[in-house]
């Protein structure tokens, strides 16, 4: 037992650290492909006075803190820095309050996101924001990355759901940022500093979220194309016709084929994309945007359009989205998962180009993801031992952020920067933009103990 986790044992108790090597090992890595570094121990606190504890030792004794949710960052986030303190916030489940006359809910850091759709929607509510992790992240994982997910283009990010934090700061001491007021603009908004900054300038330990009255109806469709640009282009018709559908996903031939193999779907294995669409709202309103947007598909060459008749069908035509992730990654040994976003304009062009550099590079990817968000999931299928084509997937990978950049685009609209996308930082957002974070990280960090050498060494 080393220094950290026998004065953490002694200050918390022996079932609160873990340091045995077994253990360090499940802990060394999150949802990122070829990314281990092993902890010194592990830290499961209870409460936000355990967390300020633990920080405050790492402070003292200038020791490194991971925060850590469940794990499924695809970024590295939480990935250890060798020897640190990984903290993890699963422990720190508790429900607060749900509060029905004011829409919020109260939750502590380590809630899985999935519980909080289910308490939501059992008061006739919801919690929009859906990444396709929710059964299992958590929702400081969430906020800590501003998650994204199906839902966005209507609904937006966790960030848009964020009305108040805790925040335990690298000193040690916990602040509450936020309230329950709509409008609340008394000095700077210091919540939002911490969305998205990866675990990087505190350790998340309580989240006011908001809800929002549930739509009373949903109708889900999918569209089948021969070419992309048509599929593309439907998107930009479905827009420009002020219809703001809650799901806008798509499937390439490759994510298809794979997804016909795995769930038995019944897609169309000569068609070249699909679109999943979905509108909720009012139920007329509902029906009208679903007509509407079958014969704006049908108008831009779709070979055919479903419209789900029952919610058991519905179910059936989401599957095809749902499971892409799952069926990409039993193809072969190591599946890394991207997530390059550009403006909605440039779709087309920008699938075209994965596709090309895909067989410029002679690496298989396989792209789906949130068209309505202009946000792709290129997924490339390979293998980590095989040291020739991985070098050739890195090529591929840095034109594709590059060519993403160019557009008008950046490198993660979703997963964060971790270890995984830093060096690609600097040409997506520019000196002066990266000097600002640098600046407020030495400001809220002065010695580097959360989470360093993330988003920027
Ligand atoms: C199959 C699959 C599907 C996915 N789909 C989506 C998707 O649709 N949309 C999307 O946006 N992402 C998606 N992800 C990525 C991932 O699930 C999200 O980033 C999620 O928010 C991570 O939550 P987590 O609890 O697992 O956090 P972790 O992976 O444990 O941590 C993620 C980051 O947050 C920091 N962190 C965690 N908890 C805290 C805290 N309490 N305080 C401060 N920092 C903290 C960590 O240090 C790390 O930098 C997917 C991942 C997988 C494996």
């Amino acid at each position: 037992m080393n220094k950290a986790a026998a004065e953490l044992t002694r200050m918390l108790g022996s079932e609160r650290v873990l340091w045995e090597a077994e253990h360090l090992a499940t802990y060394g890595f999150d949802g990122t492909p070829r990314l281990y570094a092993e902890a010194g121990c592990v830290v499961l606190p209870n409460t936000t006075a355990e967390v300020s504890q633990v920080v405050r030792y790492a402070a003292q004794n200038k020791v490194p803190v991971v925060a850590r949710g469940s794990g499924t960052g695809l970024s590295g986030g939480s990935v250890p820095v060798h020897g640190c303190i990984v903290l993890c916030l699963v422990k720190m489940d508790r429900v607060l309050e749900l509060d029905q006359k004011n829409l919020t809910i109260h939750v502590e850091s380590g809630v899985v996101t999935q519980k909080i759709t289910e308490l939501a929607d059992a008061a006739g509510l919801l919690y929009p924001p859906d990444p396709g992790s929710m059964k299992i992240s958590t929702i400081g994982g969430n906020v800590a990355e501003n998650s994204g997910g199906l839902r966005g283009l209507k609904y937006g990010v966790t960030r848009d759901y964020v009305m108040g934090l805790e925040t335990v700061l690298a000193n040690g001491e916990p602040v509450s940022l936020g309230n329950k007021c709509v409008k609340d603009v008394a000095g700077y908004s210091m919540k939002d500093v911490f969305i998205g900054s990866e675990g990087t300038l505190g350790i998340i330990t309580k989240v006011l979220l908001q809800l929002v009255p549930k739509p009373r109806a949903k109708k889900t469709l999918l569209a089948t194309f021969s070419q992309m640009d048509a599929a593309a282009e439907t998107v930009s018709a479905i827009i420009a016709a002020k219809i703001i559908p809650c799901t806008l996903e798509f499937l390439d031939r490759i994510t298809m084929k794979c997804v016909e193999e795995y769930a038995h779907v019944g897609l169309p294995l000569d068609a070249e994309a699909i679109l999943l669409m979905e509108t909720d709202g009012h139920p007329v309103v509902v029906e009208e945007e679903a007509q509407q947007m079958a014969e704006i598909a049908r108008n831009h060459g779709a070979m055919a359009v479903q419209l789900a008749q029952s919610e058991e069908e519905a179910i059936h035509l989401t599957t095809a989205r749902r499971v892409a992730f799952s069926a990409l990654a039993r193809v072969s040994p190591t599946t890394i998962l991207e997530d390059a976003t550009v403006p909605r304009s440039e779709l087309a062009n920008m699938i075209r180009f994965i596709q090309q550099t895909a067989a410029k590079y002679d690496v298989t990817v396989g792209t789906f993801g949130h068209m309505g968000d202009g946000n792709l999931h290129p997924t490339f299928l390979t293998n980590e031992k095989n040291a020739a084509e991985m070098a050739r997937v890195e090529k591929a990978m840095e034109e594709i952020f590059d060519r993403a950049v160019n557009l008008g685009g950046t490198i993660t609209g979703e997963h964060g920067v971790g270890l995984a996308k830093k060096t690609f930082l600097p040409n997506a957002i520019g000196d002066a933009s990266l000097g600002l974070m640098r600046q407020l990280k030495r400001t809220l960090d002065p010695d580097n103990l959360l989470n360093p050498g993330k988003i920027f060494d």
